[in-house]
């Protein structure tokens, strides 16, 4: 059974999931298919209160889903709280505005009579989630994708099954009908098989560039639409006027936040020369802070990494950038607690040469570079096959704007932490992937944008 739940906090094995048979997955395929032709005929009105009422149910039920996503992944509970909550904004914000975005638009034309481009569903779209935020990802795809009328197959990480499950009892729990999401526990071959199926019309992936790449290639094999939202090595650019103790303060939670396992977590940081010592020393102080030990409980800072192999991969990659060249400014040593501990560290003197300057860290590892202008902080950053998201911080708000839109990534924030909002577009360029997820562009990701015409 290749889906499991692991708690990275005991390493007991909490669960073991049977994989999906070839029955589940094509009585998945005919549910949904159904589900869409009868959306079809209908608006989106019903389903905003059904989105609603998703939403509340999440609300209520939050402590019970938030546990469940910490004994799957580790990550805080209180973090967990708060993502649920991040989830319940997004289908209230969807359910609300929802038909409004679908409504079909006029067009100015010069051919006879009136054009317009109506919005209508798709089919069914197959979802393939990671485990760093269980209900927040599928969420993201879930919500625009109920409005416009697309039912959903869920394929989740093989180490977040509990969530993937009970985000689905969520769903049934509701009015909704259940085909509005189908979880399997199903493996790559099974994915690929229902990608290729006609009555799929589109795939959203959320994961590494491997993986996107693989379903990516199925994807485009079969002509099938898709968004792609991968890696990053997001740059956290200090410009030479930052107030130093405001961007401290904000430096090591954009790099710790989730035991430093977002997507969108701040990784390379990039400081002016003249403020390059203190934010490194400041950066030292605020890792040493931090306190492991049980999610659960309130007072623990520093969660477990995901899993045993998560951990691993991170050691393999920090020891190799040591043996090329880089230095150890703080951390680097083990935690002597039982789970999946990785101590937050900070890496500096990383080349080019070095496989660090370039690779993603997926967890509580800053790597630090100085830079004697900021053109030259433009340039590092920009020295990337990745492309998702970053922050520039700068005593004056608009130098700080003007150094943003020089950054190739899908999104860039000014003098703040990343935040993901329904209202904002989510996604990245090159080797991050494609497309939107969240706003009006992730809720045309899988629209029929069609044409009606009218002498
Ligand atoms: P991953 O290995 O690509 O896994 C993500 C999902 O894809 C899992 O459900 C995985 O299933 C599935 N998968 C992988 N290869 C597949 C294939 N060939 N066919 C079908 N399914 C496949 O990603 P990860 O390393 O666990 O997740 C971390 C990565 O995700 C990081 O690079 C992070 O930056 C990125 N990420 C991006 C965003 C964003 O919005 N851009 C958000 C979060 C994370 P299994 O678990 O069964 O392998």
């Amino acid at each position: 059974m290749a889906y499991k739940t692991v708690n990275p906090y005991t390493n007991e094995v909490v669960k073991e999931y049977p994989d999906a048979t070839a029955d589940q997955v094509e009585n998945a395929l005919t549910e949904t298919h159904k589900l869409f032709k009868k959306w079809e005929q209908e608006g989106p009105e019903t389903r905003a209160d059904q989105l609603h009422e998703i939403a509340s149910l999440m609300r209520e039920d939050s402590d019970h889903l938030a546990t469940v996503m910490v004994t799957d992944m580790g990550k805080l509970f209180r973090e967990a709280k708060g993502e649920v909550e991040l989830c319940a904004i997004i289908a209230d914000y969807f359910a609300d505005h929802g038909a409004d975005l679908l409504k079909p638009t006029k067009l100015d034309t010069i051919a006879t009579g009136s054009a317009q481009v109506q919005k209508h569903p798709t089919g069914t779209i197959m979802m393939v989630e990671p485990w760093n935020f269980p209900y927040y990802q599928i969420m993201r795809v879930f919500a625009p994708n109920f409005m416009v009328g697309n039912p959903m197959i869920l394929k989740h990480a093989s180490n977040t099954p509990g969530s993937a499950a009970a985000f689905e009892d969520v769903v049934k729990k509701s009015s909704a009908p259940d085909a509005s999401l189908v979880n399997l526990f199903a493996n790559y071959d099974q994915v690929s098989d229902i990608i290729a199926d006609s009555r799929v019309q589109g795939v959203a992936l959320t994961g590494s560039e491997r993986g996107g790449r693989s379903v990516a290639e199925a994807a485009g094999k079969n002509l099938k639409k898709n968004t792609m939202e991968l890696g990053g090595t997001d740059c956290f650019i200090v410009l030479d006027d930052t107030d130093i103790d405001t961007v401290s303060e904000i430096a090591w939670r954009a790099r710790l936040y989730n035991a430093g396992q977002v997507c969108t977590s701040s990784k390379r940081f990039i400081v002016a020369a003249n403020l390059y010592d203190q934010f490194v020393e400041k950066l030292k102080e605020n890792f040493a802070k931090v306190k492991p030990g049980d999610p659960m409980d309130n007072a623990t800072t520093l969660a477990p990494m995901n899993t045993k192999r998560a951990k691993e991969k991170l050691q393999s990659q920090v020891d190799e950038a040591i043996e090329k060249g880089a230095k150890v400014a703080y951390g680097n040593e083990p935690i002597d607690l039982p789970g999946q501990f990785f101590q937050p560290t900070i890496l500096t003197d990383i080349k080019p040469d070095n496989p660090a300057y370039y690779e993603e860290m997926f967890g509580p590892v800053a790597a630090v570079y100085k830079v004697n202008s900021e053109q030259e902080a433009i340039d590092l950053a920009n020295d990337s096959d990745l492309g998702l998201g970053g922050i520039v911080f700068s005593g004056d708000s608009k130098r700080g704007e003007k150094v943003a839109s020089q950054i190739e990534t899908g999104m860039v924030f000014v003098n703040n932490f990343m935040v993901s909002l329904p209202e904002l577009p989510f996604g990245g360029v090159k080797s991050s992937g494609y497309g939107r997820e969240m706003s009006n562009l992730g809720l045309n990701a899988f629209v029929n944008e069609q044409l009606i015409v009218t002498a």
